[in-house]
């Protein structure tokens, strides 16, 4: 079925995903295959011969990623780590710069620092919603990459995206969007001019915190489809591909993403609310709040403020350590994106990693993935918490 003129819940469910034409099976079988019969050497049959290269149920994925971003061609990884580790190694040479925000995932910035690093790449941290600041950052010539994270993660700021793409393309760098947070049910980087979207399939796609998956998907265009084809060629010899099982489970989920924002959207905007009034909260980052500095660009660039919110404790790390170990509904655990609540202490948790870095957390800081139980249920337990702390 062509669903390029269907809206995106109907992408969501069908686009790659036709019944399977041997048996008439609904749902797409999962391909548990490693290799594939030729009809005499070299005779394919659709294109397929061996999973590391190419599997239908990652075609599958791969289709429906490509329709949910209006993307011209996507890709799925073992994690959204090994996504950008494709794309990075394949579009970065030995000195060249990367420009990245000062609050991006921890494992972001680590890679960049530490494995690219030490490749000879360049890197500089800047706070991608100062676009000054962006520019200033920017070497003509020799910065590559324009690495965007909007929301950011931990502290929710929220970064101009067709500014940002404009200033990237002006100075030849590739712009590169982790969607992650906001996922594409809220926020369409490549409509913006992005060229590239990186995703943690892990959080909201696949949204059920039983997998781990990534994705890269390619904006349309000469010079997009030759990175394309570029980072293709790495994933097929480096191999960090996804399997049939992941793959599926990932599938699965994303037919129901828009309906998951709808609603964490809904209860994180609750909860931030409550939050805002307590004392013991020093600040709400969220950027639904009309008090969140970038209310009013979130409302322009995204459909929905999404289901991540952080929190600075007026009692400092004590408190903060308090409040993360009281939640009972929340469950205290990395990652985020998926149906149940989570509450995470990114300084000792998340984003250990940048401890010491120009991209360390404030001890202060507590962040929930706020998940789409029943939301008064979700409410008792942040009263239940807050009267502890
Ligand atoms: C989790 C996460 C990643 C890394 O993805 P993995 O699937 O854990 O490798 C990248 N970016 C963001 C924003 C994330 O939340």
């Amino acid at each position: 079925m062509n669903t390029d003129n269907r809206r995106f819940d109907t992408r969501a469910i069908h686009a790659g995903q036709q019944f399977d034409p041997t048996t008439g099976a609904v749902i797409p079988p999962i391909y548990a295959t490693s290799t594939y019969v030729q009809d005499g050497i070299g005779g394919l049959r659709g294109g397929y011969e061996y999973s590391r290269g190419g599997n239908p149920t990652r075609t599958a994925l791969e289709t429906q990623l490509a329709a949910l971003e209006g993307g011209a061609h996507a890709l799925s990884f073992a994690s959204g780590l090994a996504a950008e580790d494709a794309l990075l190694r394949t579009v970065l040479v030995p000195g060249d710069h990367v420009v990245i925000g000062n609050d991006v995932y921890g494992g972001t910035h680590r890679l960049i620092r530490r494995i690219f690093g030490d490749w000879g790449v360049r890197h500089t941290t800047v706070d991608t919603s100062d676009l000054d600041a962006v520019r200033a950052a920017i070497e003509l010539g020799t910065t590559k990459v324009l690495w965007v994270e909007t929301p950011s993660n931990p502290l929710m700021k929220i970064s101009d995206i067709a500014a940002l793409a404009e200033l990237g393309n002006e100075a030849g760098a590739l712009v590169v969007v982790d969607n992650t947070f906001a996922s594409p049910a809220l926020q369409q980087p490549l409509e913006l001019g992005a060229d590239v979207i990186v995703h943690s399939t892990t959080k909201y796609l696949g949204g059920h915190s039983d997998v781990i998956g990534g994705a890269l998907v390619f904006g349309a265009g000469d010079e997009r489809a030759e990175v394309a084809e570029r980072v293709t060629f790495t994933q097929f010899a480096a191999g960090a591909v996804s399997g049939p099982f992941d793959a599926f489970l990932t599938s699965r989920g994303i037919k129901t993403l828009g309906i998951r924002m709808q609603r964490h959207s809904q209860n994180a905007l609750a909860i931030a609310r409550r939050l805002e009034e307590h004392d013991g909260i020093e600040r709400v980052y969220y950027p639904g709040l009309e008090s969140h500095p970038g209310h009013e660009l979130a409302g322009r660039q995204m459909s929905g403020f999404g289901g991540m919110l952080s929190i600075a404790l007026t009692g400092g790390g004590e408190a903060a350590r308090r409040f993360a170990e009281s939640t009972e509904l929340f469950q205290l655990a990395e990652s985020l994106g998926g149906v149940e609540s989570l509450v995470n202490y990114p300084s000792e948790m998340t984003h250990a990693s940048v401890k010491g870095t120009e991209a360390e957390v404030p001890e202060s800081i507590v962040r929930l993935s706020v998940g789409i139980e029943d939301v008064d249920d979700l409410l008792a337990d942040i009263d239940q918490t807050l009267e502890r702390l």
